[in-house]
């Protein structure tokens, strides 16, 4: 999944994991939680995540390739959020997965004003990563709903990080909309609407891909973006 930051990616992979029954690997989470068990590569990823820079490619490609490793993913597939974010890793990331090819890559797209007051209101369990806003809270006193850890604002959605995070998925991330485009396996999905009617349409391009045929709806026009 593409899209930039506020998206809805996170939101989408976790409903697209529960409908198909498929392993949701975030490497945002991952990190996260390497930073909380204060582990060696936690410490040393802190002040990139703090300050919304990228992590180095190098070590992004072992995490990924040693979670690609485990039995799930290759009995059930996988939805990959937040990777890859360059063109370094999505080399790297052909190269692990050859022989087999990912089948799509949906691009969640969405204007920069909405992210932004998307970003600001973001809240997230410490513990599960689920998500909220302030309009949207857990039910009881920023306690998560899903698993009782404490709901807070990510360090990294400060405007500071946020305007980083948004350049970098400029520089870094966009160019591979392109590349997969040019490789024919980019859907483009509106990230405007409600997470139900979001979801709604890529689980409609998900089932058209999987009953073959190769038919994708056609891309949302730009009024509607
Ligand atoms: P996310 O939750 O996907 O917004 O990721 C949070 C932060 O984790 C990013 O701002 C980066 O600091 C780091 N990160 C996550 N995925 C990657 C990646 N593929 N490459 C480099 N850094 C990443």
């Amino acid at each position: 999944m593409l899209g930039k930051q506020g998206s809805g990616k996170g939101t989408q992979c976790v409903r697209l994991s529960h409908r198909y029954v498929i392993p949701h690997i975030s490497t945002g989470d991952m990190l996260r939680a390497e930073v909380k068990s204060k582990t060696p590569l936690g410490l040393e990823a802190r002040r990139y995540l703090d300050a919304g820079d990228l992590i180095p490619d190098e070590v992004m490609l072992a995490m990924v390739a040693s979670r690609l490793d485990r039995d799930d993913t290759r009995t059930r597939g996988f939805v990959l959020d937040g990777f890859p974010r360059t063109v370094a890793q999505a080399d790297g990331f052909e190269e692990l997965l050859k022989p087999v090819e990912i089948d799509l890559v949906l691009n969640l797209m969405i204007p920069t004003e909405l992210v932004l007051a998307r970003l600001v209101s973001r809240r997230v369990c410490e513990d599960c990563g689920a998500i909220y806003s302030t309009s949207t809270p857990p039910k009881f006193n920023w306690t998560c709903d899903i698993c009782g850890g404490d709901v807070i604002q990510r360090e990294d959605d400060s405007e500071e990080a946020i305007k980083n995070r948004l350049n970098l998925y400029e520089s870094a991330t966009a160019p591979l909309v392109a590349r997969y485009e040019a490789m024919g396996k980019l859907v483009d999905v509106s990230g405007v609407g409600s997470p139900d009617e979001v979801q709604e349409c890529l689980t409609s391009v998900i089932d058209a891909y999987q009953h073959g045929g190769g038919f994708f709806p056609p891309v949302p026009s730009e009024e509607k973006l």
